[in-house]
């Protein structure tokens, strides 16, 4: 008997140092693979994985649900590929403690990559951490980012919030690093900086149309399903019966479940109100995604398209006359992803079913219309020929994320980040001394929850380098001092405890039907949830 990870593997590889028999690959979660795997043949049983897992993810064999039954071959076919060979990587040592005061450190942004770096830095004795994040609550794209039918990963916020209860972390919510408290004003509190303050824009398709209403950025239909403020009072028009979206990534996935699951369904989920009523009143029957290079290209993962089959009332549609064959030089979940392609391609469809239909091969060229869009015109990517005009109302552009710059630091217009060397920020050529980057304002919009964790990993390591030589040493104002200037600058700033009431308030109003809560979804109602 074995256990088994499955489709919401987070990837942040807690579960590898406490297996006893050194089974789960890969070791460090930043691997090529979409997942982690446990090998079966190795795996003793012990359940330490399961127990460490911070979403659940790992069950008992004979536990395993019906729809995740599947990813005990899926292990079994990656260990056939990757024969087990014993991990020679030295544990590494955590930083010997420093004097307090010795080491304050400022983290811009409280998504999972911000959390990931201070959760490592307040291990080491102390190191006071603070925390600055624009809006009211934290947690980025866990809160909302993450699908609301994902309750599983987002309970990775509970393992942040247990590292946060440690006196030696200040929580400033609600603060913008900005005009009235900015770069020079973290320096003066902190001996080093680091931002990890994602990638909140969205990339352009440059094409003609793209700004019609009825066109908008996935990510901001996300915002919206998940009550981010700054995109909660967006409207999406969900009248037609066709909606397209442009890329077959996960987020695609996860905006194309959100048009088409029953209103049962996403009432389970913490899912802003506002989205609930508008998507359960939707005449949408039909999402297609439009992938512009072939199957085995498809940005998606395995999990992701394989739960897609499991939605209740929904068809999966492959339309095209596309090759499905895994080749020998397919890795197992390429090849895993085609198989499934085809078992989506041999099953007839069900009358009266909604259906996510995936065209491959087709770039959009034009979004019609003359005041909404109307269709979408595709160009077909084997042929370069037209391949006409698909009708829709609404066109979701789910072409990836895009960084912003932030003042008075460098910013690459190319690839949409701040320019590092492994985490050190560096302008002319040189590293700037205490400022760092980490998560997708580093290395870009690439990579689940997990990958964070050893890209933050790198970032440390470059802070701690940097720290014991002496780079980091000169004098800093104190935490009371911090507290004292942002008052001075009129900055409302939410603590931890601001925070915690604003989750109990969001609980509890979920506690009387089937939500696990009900969020608020403007700066205003957040604040005023904060101070009971
Ligand atoms: P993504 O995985 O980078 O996918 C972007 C998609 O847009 C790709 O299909 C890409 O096609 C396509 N694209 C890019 N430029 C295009 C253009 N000009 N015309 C047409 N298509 C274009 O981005 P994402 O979906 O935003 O996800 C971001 C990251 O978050 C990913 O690492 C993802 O795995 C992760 N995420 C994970 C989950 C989950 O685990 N459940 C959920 C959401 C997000 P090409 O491949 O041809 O470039």
């Amino acid at each position: 008997m074995t256990y088994v990870i499955t489709q919401n593997c987070c990837k942040d590889a807690s579960c590898v140092p406490v297996c006893p028999v050194d089974c789960i690959r890969p070791v460090d979660g930043a691997g090529d693979t979409e997942m982690l795997y446990i090998d079966p043949e190795a795996c003793i049983d012990c359940g330490a994985c399961a127990e460490e897992c911070p979403v659940e993810a790992i069950y008992y064999e004979d536990d395993l649900p019906e729809s995740q039954v599947r990813y005990r071959d899926i292990a079994a076919d990656y260990f056939r590929a990757h024969p087990l060979t014993a991990d020679n990587t030295p544990e590494p040592r955590p930083h010997a403690p420093v004097q307090p005061g010795a080491l304050r450190i400022a983290v811009v942004g409280a998504g999972p990559a911000a959390c990931y770096a201070a959760a490592e830095l307040l291990e080491v004795d102390g190191v006071e951490v603070d925390l600055f994040e624009r809006l009211p609550t934290p947690f980025g794209l866990i809160r909302a980012g993450v699908a609301p039918d994902h309750q599983r990963t987002k309970s990775i916020a509970d393992m942040f919030s247990l590292a946060f209860t440690n006196r030696r972390f200040g929580c400033h919510l609600n603060v913008e690093i900005g005009e009235r408290f900015g770069h020079a004003d973290l320096l003066a509190h902190h001996h080093a900086v680091i931002y990890a303050v994602g990638a909140p824009s969205s990339r352009d398709l440059g094409i003609p149309g793209e700004g019609l209403p009825g066109s908008h950025p996935a990510a901001d239909f996300v915002g919206w399903y998940n009550g981010h403020p700054d995109h909660s009072d967006r409207g999406f028009d969900l009248s037609g019966q066709r909606a397209v979206i442009i890329g077959n990534g996960n987020v695609t996935l996860d905006a194309a479940r959100a048009l088409l699951m029953s209103r049962d369904e996403l009432t389970a989920t913490d899912i802003a109100d506002h989205a609930l009523e508008a998507l359960s009143d939707s005449a949408i029957e039909e999402v297609v995604v439009l992938g512009r290079r072939g199957p085995r290209d498809a940005a998606f993962s395995v999990g992701e398209f394989l739960a897609l089959g499991d939605l209740p009332g929904i068809d999966v549609i492959i339309d095209a006359d596309c090759d499905l064959s895994p080749g020998p030089d397919d890795d197992v979940e390429t090849a895993m992803k085609l198989t499934v392609a085809r078992e989506y391609r041999d099953r007839a469809p069900v009358p009266g079913n909604k259906r996510v239909v995936f065209r491959f091969h087709c770039a959009p060229v034009a979004i019609e219309g003359d005041d909404a869009v109307t269709g979408i015109r595709l160009r077909d990517t084997r042929t370069d020929a037209d391949a006409g005009v698909l009708p829709a109302s609404l066109v979701l552009r789910s072409i990836g994320y895009r960084g912003t710059p932030m003042p008075d630091l460098p910013f690459d217009e190319a690839t949409g980040t701040i320019p590092n060397d492994g985490g050190r920020v560096v302008a002319d050529a040189a590293a700037l001394p205490g400022v760092y980057v980490t998560g997708w304002i580093k290395r870009g919009p690439r990579g689940v929850i997990g990958t964070n964790r050893t890209c933050a990993a790198q970032t440390v390591a470059a802070l701690w380098a940097d720290f014991d030589a002496g780079v980091l040493t000169r004098d800093v104002a104190d935490r009371a001092a911090l507290t004292a200037t942002l008052a001075d600058r009129g900055l409302a700033e939410v603590d931890w405890s601001g925070w915690r009431a604003i989750d109990k308030a969001e609980r509890g109003r979920g506690a009387d039907g089937r939500r696990p809560r009900v969020k608020f979804v403007t700066v205003e109602e957040l604040l005023a949830a904060s101070r009971p």
